[in-house]
């Protein structure tokens, strides 16, 4: 791109566009990156400089940037139509894409209702879950219980169940009230064992894992004999809190909490929105622990990454009570101008198939390990005194950052910069991350090769090794 033009665009950008998550005085005194195109699991700079995707724009790309088979299919779908309503309407690839996802999905979920973003499938989850108990003659069901330090979106609804006292507190006043119970948290709940030497400790120390574990479900269980009857469902982000700074729940906690709902009566709406389409190593994360949610919701790489689409599958029975005769108004009355647009479900459709023919959570499992092998220098205690806790999950991986000698709750200064200085040094590498906080995240695209995620990987690495923490 011209000099000129990068100039001024820099400037319009200062002068017109409210980025979002992002504090605008300082961006103003920045000098914005421009990303002009991308390339497999590149991004390319108005300059032509290459950077690894590492947060997979946003934890959502899946196969890399200019498929060949997804932009053909887009192609494809642009010389048909690039949007048609389906308000009244229907079109060939939501339908496609609705019998392929409900395939897919764990459980019953038979029925798919489509919007544009992650946080209307969630906002459409908690009206399907009180519309459900509405019809079915039980409206005081009307509450949701969300895991604490839980992250569902930015809507209303999804920032009730989500709700963070730093970011959310002059919106107090528009929330819903939720009643949140403990996430089952080892890192940032106790101290490490005095004599535990890995970094790591905390999810590889059974006994400290089975306690949190335990202690989180009590919890639920207790405020559920207290209070079903007053629940609508229990949110939960399967296995990975993703916002939260990659917090991985401890192994059998998602199958108890489902076992709970069922037991107490009440609905599971499990947000995969982060999680789904192979991230974690299965096509969702509930399948790891044959977990059939009552209500799925799904964005980000359901189109690979390319195209703003979100689903929320629900059981057949779930939808069933938003029927009946038309006076009776038990219609779900909801939706978006761009509800199941139809070239995003062209490029999920594309997607899916890259899925199929590349068989990639394979890949995704043993790049996972490759990726955990490369994390590994962070274990040790003595050349990484800052590193309190490595945690991953298939490809997300969080590495967080603490004072020495403290513990996850209380060991991080949020003055000092760590996570945002860090990152902005990957770049100068060649490298584009984002971090939580204090936790740098790494969420390169599914189909990350090899040697660029080694890259990735030794790089953070050694910026964090380089980096003057005192
Ligand atoms: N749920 C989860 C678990 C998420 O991680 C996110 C986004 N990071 C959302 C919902 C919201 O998605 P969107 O940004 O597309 O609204």
């Amino acid at each position: 791109m011209h000099p000129a033009r990068i100039n001024e665009l820099v400037a319009l950008d200062h002068q017109h566009v409210w980025h979002p998550f992002t504090p605008m005085r300082q961006w103003r005194e920045s000098n914005p990156l421009i990303i002009e195109s991308g390339d497999g699991d590149c991004l390319i700079d108005a300059h032509g400089n290459r950077y690894i995707d590492g947060v997979s724009s946003i934890w959502c790309n899946v196969h890399g940037h200019r498929v060949r088979q997804i932009d053909q299919a887009i192609r494809d779908q642009l010389d048909r139509i690039a949007h048609t309503t389906m308000l009244g309407l229907t079109h060939e690839p939501a339908v496609d894409l609705a019998r392929r996802l409900c395939n897919l999905a764990p459980g019953h979920l038979n029925k798919v209702f489509y919007s544009d973003a992650g946080a209307t499938a969630v906002e459409i989850a908690f009206k399907m879950a009180v519309g459900y108990w509405h019809h079915t003659g039980q409206p005081q069901r009307n509450r949701f219980i969300g895991i604490r330090g839980a992250y569902h979106g930015d809507t209303t609804g999804s920032m009730s169940v989500g709700y963070d006292e730093t970011f959310h507190r002059p919106f107090k006043s528009m929330v819903f009230e939720t009643d949140f119970v403990p996430a089952p948290d080892p890192f940032h709940t106790h101290r490490p064992p005095e004599d535990t030497t890995d970094r790591r400790w905390a999810l590889e120390h059974p006994d400290h894992c089975a306690a949190i574990k335990d202690h989180a479900l009590q919890a639920l269980d207790q405020h559920l004999s207290k209070c079903a009857d007053r629940t609508a469902a229990i949110v939960v982000e399967p296995l990975v809190q993703g916002a939260a700074g990659l917090i991985v729940h401890p192994p059998g906690y998602l199958a108890d909490v489902a076992d709970l709902a069922r037991r107490h009566h009440t609905l599971l709406i499990a947000d995969e929105v982060a999680t789904g389409f192979g991230r974690t190593g299965a096509m969702f994360a509930a399948d790891h622990e044959h977990v059939a949610p009552d209500i799925l919701c799904l964005g980000k790489g359901l189109t690979g990454g390319y195209l703003p689409l979100a689903a929320t599958l629900a059981t057949d029975t779930i939808e069933q009570a938003f029927t009946g005769e038309i006076h009776e108004h038990r219609t779900l009355y909801h939706g978006h101008t761009y509800t199941g647009n139809p070239l995003a479900c062209a490029a999920a459709l594309a997607s899916l198939d890259l899925f199929e023919s590349t068989n990639l959570i394979e890949h995704v499992n043993r790049k996972a390990e490759l990726l955990a092998q490369h994390l590994n220098p962070l274990r040790d205690a003595s050349r990484f005194p800052y590193v309190g806790d490595v945690r991953q999950r298939g490809l997300m991986a969080g590495i967080e950052l603490t004072i020495p000698g403290t513990d996850g709750a209380t060991g991080f200064d949020p003055s000092r910069r760590w996570g945002a200085d860090i990152c902005r040094a990957c770049r100068d590498r060649g490298i584009i991350i984002r971090p939580l906080g204090n936790v740098i995240v790494l969420m390169p695209p599914l189909a990350i090769r090899d040697e660029n995620l080694i890259y990735l990987t030794d790089t953070v690495v050694s910026v964090i090794a380089d980096y003057p923490f005192e």
